[in-house]
């Protein structure tokens, strides 16, 4: 870690706990500041303030005082949840104080090399994938995931030398609050859809995510969607040198996809068929891990190794196991009806989809042609049960509801014929039944574990 002197005695307000400001507090206290935190929770509940306070640390609890900014501060850390238009964050806009969030404060402090990584999809399972090839392929150095992915980057900014690489995952709402990050190597995997509560317009969604790579100069490089025809125009912002990636075989891509193989600069690195993580998302997720990795100097057969044994993010389109000669995926962060079709897509062998959970009113017959086409039966489960069966009649296939996903799976394999694909994949989040979908992707694991034991 960098022993920065900027911060020395100069106060410094964060506003918003959870993770990422508790590690700021702690950080510029290290640093030397004069840290007040405001946090929204009240203190009797807030254990986070209480270990700050404890710490030295000034809390200040239960409500957003506009009046504290009276008090002259050097720098904001905010929270990246909160919003812009927050009257605190207004009121330090208005008195012109610099307004920065966790990963920046990180970065400052930083010796390590960083790989930055955005997008709207796809963020952790490339993230993951970077740092597991960067790690399989070193001879010196650690590769740290950070970021978005769960980890505060300020903890492991702490901690990495001038010989490691910080693989940070980043949100549009971090990255709002990056000022002198310079990752070496940027990641924009795509640009869909676009948080129009936070940032306002597209646009400065956009602009948001393109503030990966402002500081970056011919020296970095930026690793771009070129099946995305917005990222050609925006290539043209950015001062490092464009490393495209195309699952489309696109004219000027390094990582492409020939049909058969992930290649780079035309030259194979293995077939896309022997990746254990399926659908064309994670072609184009491997193509940008590969692109990564390939600029880190990484090994193709390094690269080989973590793609072929990579069986994904955990809830996540997961494969868990072959159990009677099906696969099995944990889909349970499929939380509304979008993501469960981007898994009931992924897939080419006909499904039993395992579906159901808190009624939040979403449009699940948008569920109806892909159900058509690639579900042979459904188990259904929770308060959608009813919903999803209705969406079942519609097309034809036959829906049991049953208790919970642990009385699930063996609904599933009765429903299942050879070489079905079994697929957890809610399109409901967990709340009705399960704490997180978290603990209801475990039940599943687990069912299934016992299963195959039994059988
Ligand atoms: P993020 O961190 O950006 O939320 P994840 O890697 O955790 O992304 O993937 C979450 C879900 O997003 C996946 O289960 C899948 O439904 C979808 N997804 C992942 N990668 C892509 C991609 N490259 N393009 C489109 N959708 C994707």
């Amino acid at each position: 870690m960098k022993s920065i002197t900027t911060y020395q005695n100069k106060k410094v307000l964060v506003l918003g706990l959870a993770k990422s400001g508790v590690n700021a507090a702690r950080l510029l206290h290290r640093l030397g500041a004069l840290v007040t935190v405001n946090d929204k929770q009240d203190f009797e509940a807030n254990k986070q303030a209480q270990e700050l306070l404890a710490d030295g640390i000034k809390v200040i609890t239960g409500s957003h005082p506009v009046a504290l900014l009276d008090e002259d501060f050097t720098l904001m850390v905010k929270n990246p949840g909160i919003p812009y238009s927050n009257p605190m964050v207004q009121r330090a806009e208005a008195l012109h104080i610099p307004i920065i969030t966790e990963p920046e404060l990180a970065y400052q402090v930083s010796d390590a090399h960083w790989i930055g990584v955005t997008g709207s999809n796809g963020k952790t399972t490339t993230t993951t994938l970077i740092g597991l090839m960067l790690n399989e392929g070193a001879t010196v150095g650690h590769a740290y995931d950070a970021g978005n992915i769960g980890i505060p980057v300020s903890a492991v900014a702490q901690k990495a030398t001038a010989a490691d690489t910080i693989v940070a995952e980043l949100s549009s709402f971090q990255l709002c609050g990056a000022q002198t990050l310079h990752p070496h190597i940027a990641v924009l995997t795509n640009i869909y859809e676009a948080h129009l509560d936070y940032h306002g317009d597209r646009a400065h969604y956009v602009a948001a995510k393109m503030r990966l790579t402002q500081n970056q100069t011919s020296a970095d490089y930026f690793v771009m969607n070129w099946d995305l025809p917005e990222m050609h125009t925006l290539a043209k912002q950015s001062h490092a040198t464009i490393v495209p990636f195309s699952r489309q075989n696109a004219a000027g891509a390094r990582a492409t996809f020939d049909g058969v193989n992930l290649c780079f600069d035309g030259t194979p690195i293995m077939p896309a068929a022997e990746l254990q993580i399926p659908g064309d998302h994670n072609i184009e997720n491997a193509l940008a891990a590969i692109a990564a990795a390939k600029l880190s100097g990484v090994a193709d057969d390094a690269i080989r190794t973590v793609l072929r044994r990579f069986t994904g993010v955990k809830h996540r389109i997961q494969y868990v196991d072959t159990v009677a000669g099906h696969k099995v995926y944990n889909d349970s962060k499929a939380t509304n009806v979008e993501a469960a079709s981007v898994a009931i897509q992924a897939f080419d062998q006909p499904l039993i989809l395992l579906a159901g959970g808190l009624d939040r009113h979403l449009p699940m017959t948008d569920l109806l042609p892909l159900i058509q086409q690639h579900v042979r039966a459904m188990v259904t489960f929770g308060e959608t049960a009813p919903l999803l069966e209705a969406v079942a009649e519609q097309a034809g296939i036959p829906a049991t509801r049953t208790a919970n996903v642990k009385t699930a799976v063996p609904l599933a394999f009765a429903a299942s014929q050879p070489g079905d694909v079994i697929l957890l994949s809610p399109a409901a989040a967990s709340w009705d039944q399960y704490p997180n979908f978290e603990t209801r992707g475990d039940e599943f694991i687990a069912a299934v574990a016992h299963y195959k034991k039994e059988h």
